[in-house]
């Protein structure tokens, strides 16, 4: 493509909200063979919300709230948001520490008045030496679906969270576009546990064998590695810090600049400003248009 063409390509796509760093981004849309997405935040809308609060012991729920709402209130993880918003629907007043640690993948860790606070997942637990033994007897087993998320203080379990989120609106019309084009291997890699992501990828199309979870944000990296090593070229989209890694080792990383991470939004070549996902498949087709007008 000419330069000229490249340049009224990359202006006429930043108006309509994708941002594209370079015109080699462009170029790569033609050769894409595989679409690999990050779940939270990317194929679902991240806007999550908690559906149950069970409180363990002498704590009530409002007290596993507010520990867990304190811990969450500096992170713009989309779990962190339901868990903020829910324990200020309930009147509560929170006020952030100064000391929480998002841990990637993981959940967040937190000193509240000399007690350590974790908010996070199992493995989160098992990382840090807690005995999640009592959590299985704690645990619903009727909220398939829904993440579960553990509130620990020093080393008890004082409650758990359920915390669902919704499929993008526009998810499954978009990867039938993108199969549409060509591109006809549609992968998700997630944090998340593996039932939760199979309903999801269930829901927009993407087979079992294609959802892969419990991957930390090197085990994603990793993952697009392996693909390009079989001489894949990998476009990834992904929304948060755990992304970083992955979208800067793929051929095209994309991230959707709904959540303002810095770490997406400068590791990424494009970035779809907004309307979510429907842009992908308008960008792929101007990226190969505009590649293809021969000097
Ligand atoms: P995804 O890869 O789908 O975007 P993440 O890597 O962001 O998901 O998160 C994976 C898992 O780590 C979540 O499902 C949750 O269990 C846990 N987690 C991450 N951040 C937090 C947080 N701030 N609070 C609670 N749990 C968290
Ligand atoms: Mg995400």
């Amino acid at each position: 493509a000419t330069p000229s063409a490249v340049l009224a390509t990359l202006g006429s796509a930043a108006k309509s909200g994708i941002l594209i760093k370079g015109g080699e981004f462009l170029e790569v849309c033609r050769n894409v063979t595989v679409l690999v997405l990050d779940k939270t935040g990317t194929i679902t809308s991240g806007n999550m919300a908690v559906s149950e609060v069970i409180a363990c012991g002498s704590y009530s729920r409002d007290d596993v709230l507010l520990f867990a709402a304190t811990a969450e209130c500096s992170s713009s993880h989309p779990i962190a948001k339901a868990v903020v918003s829910t324990a200020i629907d309930n009147g509560l007043s929170i006020a952030c520490t100064g000391y929480a640690q998002q841990v990637a993948g993981l959940g967040i860790e937190d000193i509240q008045q000399d007690h350590k606070i974790l908010v996070g997942n199992r493995r989160f637990m098992e990382s840090k030496g807690i005995d999640t033994s009592l959590i299985l007897s704690k645990a619903r087993d009727d909220m398939s679906g829904t993440s579960e998320i553990l509130v620990v203080c020093d080393t008890f379990l004082i409650g758990i969270l359920y915390v669902s989120d919704t499929i993008r609106p526009e998810s499954s019309a978009v990867f039938a576009k993108i199969r549409q084009l060509g591109i006809n291997k549609i992968e998700m890699l997630t944090g998340d546990n593996q039932v939760v992501a199979e309903q999801i990828g269930q829901q927009c199309g993407i087979e079992p064998g294609s959802v892969h979870s419990g991957m930390y944000p090197g085990d994603k990296e990793a993952y697009v590695s392996k693909l390009q090593k079989r001489g894949e070229v990998v476009c990834f989209v992904g929304d948060g810090t755990n992304d970083g890694p992955a979208l800067a080792r793929s051929d095209l990383g994309i991230s959707i600049g709904s959540r303002e991470d810095t770490i997406a939004l400068e590791t990424s070549s494009v970035i779809l400003m907004q309307r979510g996902l429907s842009a992908l498949p308008e960008f792929i087709q101007l990226g190969r248009r505009t590649s293809s007008i021969i000097i």
